[in-house]
């Protein structure tokens, strides 16, 4: 069994074992008794005595001079060949030496995966010094607490584990704490002499060696071999083990820079990805604003048109067709809409919102759904945010987009599974309200990633996804100064966690005790008669046909005005009692009209109702909202005609 905290004899640095007497002794005893024995002397190498020969003999006689000069000379020579074979151990061993050093600095050169590292420096270290466990234990960047990195008893890896500095009674915790090498020859054997009192030894090892790693003068952490033999560790192995924990240390410096390069590659690489996207993603606004736009003037007479053909007395079948193209268009409406939306043609309708409380009203919405598609909800909410200014339908329609796409996917891939719902305050962006939505379904493929945010990029079957749900959020959020982006767990460090996140940033708004200045008031100008007089100031023929289609079977009358000009000359010679008017429209544009008449004819001014094809223009909204005159959206319906109608024919009662 491993066993990491040992004793020690008390001794700092190292606990020695008591050498034997050695003796010098190297002279030739001459003294030869009558029962033929001697003694002679000594292997001599160099001057320094190997050890002694000794001849009996058996015959009656006693050793000459020349038994004497005989064995002294072979002692001699045994004496060099016996120098000679310890200098080659002690040469083979140190080649040794210089082989682990060499191969643990080629693997150190040769690769920045620390593991790789740490594995080939184990296996060079416990061969070398016949080591059974092997140790590198490293100290968090606080210097509170060790990390046993690598762990290896007897050729099995075990699971890597942390132990606070403060526990201190470990070995490695004492070696860390002083820079000191610890070296037993039989810890068990040394368990009353352990350098500090309280140290904890285990039942085994026996011998062991554990030596600081450094950098520079820092101590990092700490490296230890064990063996369950006493006797296994000399001091030139606590020599060449400090050698191997100095590389090992220069390793895991060099691995955590890289690891720390690697980190800010792919924040830039990151931050590069996203400023592309927003590039990408304004010059597809603009493209899908015009184009939308665009789209708005056709409907409205498609929807309109169907309408007030609907109203006529036809077959049944032919009124099932104007339905069908009334549902068309206004499907075709919803999608223009949904691009103005992406484009951030509009100003989001700021208020207070609780982010936590339109988290969770979202949530119950779509709880029966989840439940039913075996989604389960975990809501990880902090519970002190505050309230910040924002436009709460617009955020609950992200949410809930980022839910249902949580829930399609976790269902797609495997039936089911969990959907986490977080409310963070980013310590990296100060003043930020953070929403996460993290599935544990099948995750974004890399490749579609940089794409999920186009407007109709959908993997989903046909009549299952528009591809315009992640657009729209990413309309919304935009527009509210935020960021929407999505990332993997895989990506994000969360192991082989499988999933996608996705993640809004949005900035907090405090609340202002502000009250919108909407003061709408009445138009008293009514007119007498009973009949209105209209004129409607549009450059799209269908726009105008339309109202007038509307109004004179009513018994209305209206005029056209294809301008401003036009209407101007118009409302020098008439009075009328609804005019309505294009914002947009080339010479005069309706606001340029309405300051004129405003200036020359006041009571006329009131009259006005806005027609606007740019669902979202804030600038015509805020226009608009400034006169106090009403505004109707293209495409508008019939209803749309008919109320302004009817409000105006009240006012004249
Ligand atoms: P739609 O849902 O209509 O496909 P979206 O714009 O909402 O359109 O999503 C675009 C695409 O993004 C999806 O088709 C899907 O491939 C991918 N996607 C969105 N959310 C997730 C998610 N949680 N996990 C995996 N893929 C997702």
């Amino acid at each position: 069994m491993f066993s990491e905290g040992l004793p020690t004899s008390g001794q700092r640095g190292s606990v020695r074992r008591p050498s034997p007497n050695k003796r010098t002794f190297g002279g030739v005893l001459d003294h030869i008794s009558r029962e033929d024995h001697g003694r002679l002397p000594s292997l001599l190498s160099r001057g320094a005595v190997q050890g002694a020969l000794t001849l009996l003999i058996r015959q009656n006689r006693t050793a000459t001079t020349e038994d004497l000069r005989f064995l002294s000379s072979i002692g001699n020579q045994l004496g060099v060949a016996l120098e000679n074979a310890r200098l080659f151990t002690k040469t083979q061993r140190r080649s040794m030496e210089l082989n682990v050093i060499n191969t643990v600095m080629q693997e150190i050169t040769q690769t920045l995966a620390l593991d790789e590292i740490l594995d080939c420096i184990c296996e060079q270290t416990t061969r070398l010094m016949n080591a059974e466990s092997f140790f590198v234990g490293l100290l968090n960047e606080e210097g509170d607490e060790i990390h046993a990195r690598v762990i290896v008893d007897k050729g099995e890896r075990l699971e890597p584990f942390s132990f606070p500095m403060s526990d201190g009674n470990t070995l490695t915790s004492y070696i860390v704490a002083t820079g000191e090498s610890l070296l037993f020859y039989d810890l068990q054997a040394q368990r009353a002499n352990l350098p500090a009192p309280g140290l904890i030894v285990g039942p085994a090892p026996h011998a062991w060696l554990g030596v600081p790693m450094m950098l520079e003068d820092r101590i990092i952490g700490a490296m230890s071999i064990q063996s369950y033999t006493p006797d296994r560790f000399t001091e030139a192995d606590r020599r060449i083990l400090s050698v191997i924990a100095g590389q090992t240390a220069i390793a895991i410096s060099k691995a955590r820079l890289f690891e720390e390069l690697e980190t800010r590659m792919k924040q830039l690489q990151d931050a590069q990805a996203r400023l592309m996207q927003s590039e990408k993603m304004a010059a597809l606004g603009a493209l899908v604003s015009g184009v939308a736009h665009e789209l708005n003037n056709p409907l409205t007479a498609v929807i309109g048109y169907a309408q007030l053909l609907q109203l006529r007395d036809l077959d049944d079948d032919i009124k099932r067709d104007l339905q069908r193209i009334y549902d068309g268009a206004q499907r075709s409406s919803q999608i223009a809409n949904d691009l103005l939306t992406f484009a951030r043609s509009y100003k989001p309708q700021r208020s207070p919102v609780d982010i936590n409380q339109a988290l969770q009203q979202t949530l119950a919405l779509q709880a029966y759904e989840m439940r039913v598609h075996n989604t389960k909800i975990v809501t990880d909410l902090l519970p002190d945010l505050l309230m910040t200014m924002a436009d709460p339908h617009r955020l609950k329609q992200v949410f809930l987009n980022l839910i249902v796409n949580a829930q399609q996917a976790m269902e797609g891939a495997k039936g089911g599974g969990i959907l986490t719902v977080r409310t963070v305050r980013p310590p990296d962006r100060p003043g930020t309200i953070r929403i996460e939505f993290e599935d544990n379904g099948p995750g974004i493929p890399p490749e579609i990633l940089g794409r999920i945010f186009d407007p109709f990029f959908t993997t989903k079957e046909v009549g299952k996804g528009t591809g315009l749900g992640l657009s729209i959020c990413y309309g919304i959020i935009t527009e509210h100064g935020g960021t929407i982006w999505a990332e993997n767990n895989v990506e994000r460090g969360k192991g082989a966690e499988s999933g996608a996140i996705f993640i809004v940033d949005l900035p907090f708004v405090p609340v202002k005790d502000e009250k919108s200045g909407d003061e709408q008031s009445p138009d008293e100008a009514v007119q007498d008669e009973e009949i209105l007089r209209i004129l409607v100031v549009d450059d799209e023929p269908d726009v105008v046909e339309l109202i007038r289609r509307v109004a004179e079977p009513q018994g209305h009358h209206v005029e056209k005005a294809s301008d401003g000009i036009e209407a101007l000359e118009l409302l020098g010679q008439n009075d009328f009692q609804i005019i309505f008017c294009d914002l947009k429209m080339p010479g005069l544009s309706g606001d340029a009209l309405y300051e004129r008449v405003a200036k020359e004819r006041p009571e006329m001014a009131q009259r006005f109702v806005f027609i606007s094809g740019d669902t979202f223009n804030t600038e015509s909204r805020a226009f608009v909202a400034l006169t106090g005159r009403s505004l109707i959206m293209k495409p508008f319906s019939i209803a749309d005609i008919q109320g302004i109608l009817d409000e105006w024919v009240k006012k004249k009662k």
